[in-house]
């Protein structure tokens, strides 16, 4: 705990429940002085999201579907009216259709594929755009990606496609707004039990890969996303945009684990 937040106003739109990778990032930052707005993806959600923005003090909580454009304006509308300006946003939000998470890619159709676009990259840039006039004095905006951007991992399908914009769109934000000293960078995280990994087509096996196979022989938490994003949100980090940093207990590095060879 530190008070390297201290003075920061940020939004966080992700948080679903309490093992949502946002909550990690916002407990973190709370903990370490940063006043947060939290947002929750309609009525259902909202019965989770309010008790935990209770918990860590949030000064504002309101509704944000950023397929519905009214909700984005109205949600920036009002930090702008309540705060007038915003140092940091956070971005956890991802969604496809679950039947296309299992399977192929394929078989992806166009309809999932430009709205797992739509909702896990695009709303990247659209949240730029309204973040943007808010943060004259300069502001850092964090997203968040996995290795399947890179690289293939079975039933990540459309999502890799998806998170490759995402972490492309990254740097071409960057380049954007860095003239306005607004930072732009993702974080690359291990795999997480959360409920939108849950619809991820044999989840559980893919964590257990990665317990094996990463040089730490582990998964990371929440706590540990949470952590390492006070880098890129703090004045830790000043000097880092259109990063993508690995949260995965290095799993990333990997070609081939080193173990005594079998005899073949
Ligand atoms: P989560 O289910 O807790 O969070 C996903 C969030 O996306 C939810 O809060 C949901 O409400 C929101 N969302 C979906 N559609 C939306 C819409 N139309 N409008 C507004 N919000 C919407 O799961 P999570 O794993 O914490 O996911 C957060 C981010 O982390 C995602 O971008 C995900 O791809 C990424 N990520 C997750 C893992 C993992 O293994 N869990 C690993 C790397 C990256």
């Amino acid at each position: 705990q530190s008070n390297v937040m201290a003075g920061k106003r940020g939004l966080i739109v992700g948080v679903a429940n309490d093992r949502s990778i946002a909550w990690g990032i916002t407990r973190a930052v709370t903990l370490n002085g940063a006043e947060v707005a939290l947002t929750y993806q309609g009525e259902a959600l909202e019965k989770r999201v309010r008790p935990l923005a209770a918990e860590v003090g949030a000064t504002l909580v309101a509704p944000c579907d950023v397929t519905d454009d009214d909700s984005m304006k109205a949600l920036f509308d009002t930090i702008a009216e309540k705060w007038g300006r915003l140092d940091f946003l956070v971005h956890a939000v991802a969604y496809s259709d679950k039947n296309q998470l299992k399977g192929k890619y394929v078989d992806t159709t166009l309809d999932n594929f430009l709205r797992t676009m739509q909702i896990s990259a695009f709303s990247l840039v659209q949240m730029a755009q309204y973040a943007r006039p808010l943060m004259q004095h300069g502001g850092s905006i964090l997203t968040l990606s996995y290795l399947g951007a890179e690289r293939v991992i079975p039933h990540y399908n459309v999502m890799g496609v998806a998170k490759a914009a995402l972490e492309s769109s990254v740097q071409y934000l960057a380049a954007d707004l860095g003239p306005e000293n607004i930072r732009v960078n993702a974080i690359s995280a291990g795999p997480i039990k959360t409920l939108a990994a849950s619809g991820i087509g044999d989840f559980r096996y893919i964590m257990r890969w990665n317990e094996m196979n990463s040089p730490l022989r582990r998964t990371v938490s929440i706590e540990e996303v949470g952590n390492a994003s006070l880098l890129m949100l703090s004045d830790m980090g000043t000097g880092i945009t259109g990063e993508v940093m690995h949260v995965d207990a290095g799993y990333h590095i990997v070609g081939m684990k080193a173990e005594d060879a079998p005899d073949i």
